[in-house]
């Protein structure tokens, strides 16, 4: 290193003054301070003001902000041509220093380590660097202090001239000069930053954005969206003010100017007015704004920054939403159910003004009330009825819709109503923010729904009683008329008869049937009208069938003189399921009416084939049915006839064969021509079925083959009672008789009959329960029960078989029906009428001996026939041969026919003689 030159000498001092003098203009010439790196320019400095002066080192230093320490921003040691920054000085370690700065124009220190401003660096800074002299000035800028630039001698000290001093001080203030250049380009610069920014921020607003001279009231600027809202170009919105592009007047009627003042003189007072303005743009339209003014900070000009909202977008949805809220308002004012809404704590926040009527509340009365708690608080029976158990509390507690009824609200009197009500909550953004509640009186409906039940009940309690008379009614007449048919059957089984004596029988059976039938019309409507009529699916010989209608009716149509023709297809199947009775009573119906409106002609029945099903063609020559009585004919009671001419009828018969065809899956059809004829007809389905004939129940039983058996017959009528030993006896039956159901049981216990005949109308016990009884005692499990009854209903059949009966038999039945029931469990077998035909034809069965033969005669020339059948039944037991001769003589004792029987005894050859010619 270069010592400083000890004590220069003048000319030395004066051409280190004229050097110093250079540099410095060179510094200010190189434009150092222009340069944009203040640090170089700084490392300029320090380096110059080194080598001018000679010394070591020249630093130059910057107060922090908070004046607490000196940060050194470059240091320049000449010896090693080095430049480094960085260190730090604590104000608070070196107080003297620090103090001098402040209060002195330059610190000149030619021995540091004594000097009282300097001596605190002493032994941490001075001794380690070797420093020796210190020639320090402050750096002021705008008369504050900012720095400080530090000469630094190393070894031994030179004292500082006077020239030293000026030198550094006029290097101080060109490094002041530097530092202002610098601070005024940041500032600069940063002015420049937030010119930048501004207008960025202006220029993207969402907003219009002017600013307004209220002197001269023209805009100074505006951004794109005021040009974009005025439309207008810069220059032209630059010429105009607020008052040029407002119309005249304001919507509330007053002067834009005048009301423009006044917001623009209160925006310079400082406030900052928000108001909705009427503006017109370049186009004439009216645009609806929402201003807001603020002053704006100006030396010179009073201005005024506003920001306009075009809110034509909000002003439509208003009305919108004005619109829909009148809408929503007339709704539901207009609705008839009470409506009202709450908030979260079942508050009341609106209500229409049928559901305040309903209440006895004006909406004002209920607004902010708890629903509840006036109307919704006890339940019917006055008892509290707790709020987190109602319903609409949940619906806007955890947004469970409901619908309820039955439940009462309160009204202001204190009155009660039923109501039927539901709750929904409501929901925005997934938030519950109440519930809607609609709620009707229900006082009215719940009391028309009494009074149906009232009236449903009254009508089921006078169908019953109906059904009831009915049942009662025919039992009535079905009891007498048992008798008249039984008796009329087992009369005509009798030899001997004069031809008027079976004439009146024919009369009393055939008026006997006719009453039956009518007996049964009325039931079988009663039964269709209730719902309970049943469709049998049976098997039958379709073909039996149409014989025994047309064995039936032929000599009811000849009577008449009308021919009759029966014609079958030849492909109709012989057994078919199906319902036989009702079948053949609407065949039978159809046909009766044919020959009954028929005068001269014929009348046909004709059975084919029809896509598949079966058709029912009934046909006649007769009356004819004028059109306009076509419609009417099936109506009940309904009959069209000549007053003139005399038939009988109810006007029941097509009313129930409609029906009966309509349950048999068929319908009843009708073409009739006046004065010509009618047809009739219907299509069922009746499948075809392959089955074995079913056995023929038209036959006349006239014999019982098999061991005699014991039959109780229970009867509190004495007539139907002799009814049955009269027809039973003579088939070989032991007949017993009790006369009420206490009886029966008793003797049936006794007599351990083989089979108990049971009516079911009885007085003490009836049939039912005496069934029940019988049934329970283990000796007569097996004993064969049909219960009789002139209840025709399915549900005194029901009840019969439900006590334990093997079968149900109603009055008036057929002879050969109730031997049947009894003879096949009890393994009879029935002869009938036809077959001994055949076993008369057949070879001569073995015949007892002469004297057999002889008492046998005898016995039933004095008609003995109790005395006869004990007789044969003796005879079957010696031999089964005699079987066959046995079962012949039985059937002429069931018949009746005693006189026959004579002859026949009398004509057989007796045992071991060789059979009668024939
Ligand atoms: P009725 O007991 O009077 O015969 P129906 O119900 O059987 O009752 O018939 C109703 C009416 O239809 C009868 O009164 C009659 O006027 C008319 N009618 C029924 N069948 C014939 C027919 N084959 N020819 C003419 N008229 C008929």
């Amino acid at each position: 290193m270069k010592a400083r030159a000890r004590l220069p000498t003048l000319g030395t001092r004066r051409k280190r003054l004229l050097e110093q003098q250079a540099a410095l203009v060179a510094l200010t010439r190189s434009d150092v301070f222009n340069r944009e790196n203040l640090q170089q320019a700084l490392q300029l400095v320090t380096e110059t003001a080194a080598r001018l002066m000679n010394v070591e080192r020249v630093s130059l230093w910057r107060y922090s902000e908070s004046r607490s320490s000196l940060r050194c921003i470059d240091l320049y040691e000449l010896s090693r041509n080095q430049h480094s920054s960085g260190a730090e000085l604590e104000a608070g370690r070196y107080p003297a220093y620090f103090e001098a700065l402040a209060t002195s124009e330059a610190i000149v220190a030619n021995d540091a380590h004594s000097d009282p401003r300097t001596h605190e660096f002493s032994s941490d800074y001075l001794t380690p660097l070797n420093i020796t002299a210190m020639l320090d000035i402050p750096v002021h800028l705008h008369g504050r202090l900012k720095g400080v630039l530090c000469h630094e001698q190393v070894g031994p000290p030179v004292p500082w001239t006077a020239e030293d001093r000026l030198f550094g001080i006029a290097v101080a203030n060109m490094i002041a000069l530097a530092l202002e250049q610098s601070e005024r380009k940041r500032a600069e610069a940063a002015l420049r930053e937030s010119e930048q920014r501004l207008a960025t921020i202006l220029a993207y607003a969402p907003d219009a954005i002017v600013v307004l001279d209220v002197d001269t009231l023209r805009f100074v600027e505006g951004n794109g969206q005021a040009l974009r809202l005025y439309g207008l170009e810069r220059d032209a919105l630059l010429c105009v003010g607020p008052v040029e592009l407002s119309p005249e007047r304001q919507p509330d009627g007053r002067l834009s100017s005048e009301v423009a003042r006044e917001k623009l003189e209160e925006a310079l007072a400082g406030g900052a007015p928000v108001f909705e303005w009427l503006h017109l743009n370049a186009a004439g339209e009216q645009v609806p704004c929402e201003v807001r003014l603020v002053r704006l900070p100006d030396a010179e000009r009073r201005l005024v920054r506003g920001s306009i909202n075009d809110i034509r977008e909000r002003k439509r949805l208003e009305a919108e939403r004005e619109w829909l809220n009148n809408r929503w308002r007339l709704l539901l004012e207009s609705a008839g159910p009470g409506i009202y809404g709450t908030d979260t704590q079942g508050r009341c926040i609106f209500i229409n003004r049928s559901g305040g009527a309903m209440i006895g509340y004006t909406a004002e009365e209920v607004l902010g009330r708890d629903m509840h708690e006036l109307i919704h608080h006890s339940l019917a029976d006055g008892s509290h009825y707790p709020v987190d158990a109602c319903p609409i509390f949940r619906a806007f507690r955890t947004g469970q819709p409901c619908r309820i009824e039955g439940e009462v609200l309160w009204r202001r009197d204190g009155s009660c109503f039923p109501s039927e009500y539901a709750a929904y909550p409501i929901v925005a953004g997934g938030v519950i923010e109440g519930a809607v509640v609609s709620f009707s009186d229900i006082s009215e409906r719940l009391h028309a729904q009494n009074e149906l039940r009232r009236l449903k009940e009254a009508a089921e309690a006078a169908s019953r009683a109906k059904s009831e008379f009915l049942a009662s009614m025919s039992h009535e007449l079905r009891t007498p008329l048992n008798s008249v048919l039984g008796h009329a059957q087992l009369l005509r089984r009798q030899e001997g008869l004069l031809g008027s004596q079976v004439k009146a029988l024919n009369i009393i059976q055939q008026s006997g049937e006719h009453l039956l039938g009518l007996i049964d019309d009325i039931l079988d409507m009663a039964k269709i009208e209730a719902g309970n009529l049943d469709i049998v699916a049976d098997y039958f010989d379709l073909h039996r069938l149409l014989d025994t209608i047309g064995a039936i009716m032929r000599p009811r149509a000849e009577a008449k003189g009308l021919a009759f023709t029966a014609a079958q297809c030849a492909d109709l199947p012989t057994v078919v399921r199906g319902d036989e009775r009702r079948l053949r009573q609407v065949l039978m119906n159809l046909l009766d009416n044919a020959i009954k409106y028929t005068r001269g002609g014929s009348v046909a029945l004709h059975v084919e084939l029809q896509r598949g099903r079966i058709r029912f063609l009934v046909e006649d020559t007769g009356t004819g049915i004028e059109p306009e009585h076509l419609s009417e004919i099936f109506n009940l009671f309904h009959q069209v006839r000549d007053p003139a001419v005399l038939v009988d009828g109810t006007g029941l018969g097509l009313a129930i064969s409609r029906r009966l065809t309509r349950l048999m899956g068929g319908e009843l059809k009708v073409a009739s021509t006046p004065g010509q004829g009618s047809r009739f007809w219907f299509d069922l389905d009746l499948p075809a079925v392959k089955a074995p004939i079913p056995a023929n129940e038209s036959r006349t039983a006239i014999a019982v083959e098999g061991d005699q058996r014991t039959v109780l017959v229970v009867d509190d009528e004495k007539d139907g009672r002799n009814l049955l030993r009269e027809l039973l006896a003579p088939l070989g039956f032991e007949v017993h008789e009790s006369a009420d159901g206490e009886a029966a049981v008793r003797d049936a216990l006794r007599l351990r009959p083989h089979a108990i005949l049971m009516d079911v109308r009885l007085p003490r016990l009836n049939g039912v329960e005496s069934i029940r009884q019988i049934r329970c005692a283990p000796a007569l499990e097996r004993t064969v029960i049909i219960a009789i009854s002139a209840g025709a209903f399915e549900h005194d059949r029901r009840q019969c078989l439900e006590a334990g009966a093997d079968a149900f038999l109603s009055k008036p039945f057929r002879v050969e029906k109730l031997l049947d029931l009894l003879c096949t469990p009890l393994k009879l077998r029935l002869i009938y009428a036809q077959e001994q035909t055949t076993l008369e034809s057949a070879a001569p069965p073995v015949v007892p001996d002469g004297e057999q033969l002889q008492r046998l005669h005898d016995i039933a020339a004095r008609g003995d026939i109790k005395n006869l059948l004990q007789q044969v039944t003796h005879l079957e037991s010696l031999d089964p041969a005699y079987l066959p001769f046995v079962a012949q003589l039985r059937a002429r004792v069931a018949a009746y026919q005693m006189k026959e029987l004579r002859r026949w005894l009398k004509s057989l050859r007796p045992a071991g003689h060789e059979c009668p010619a024939r």
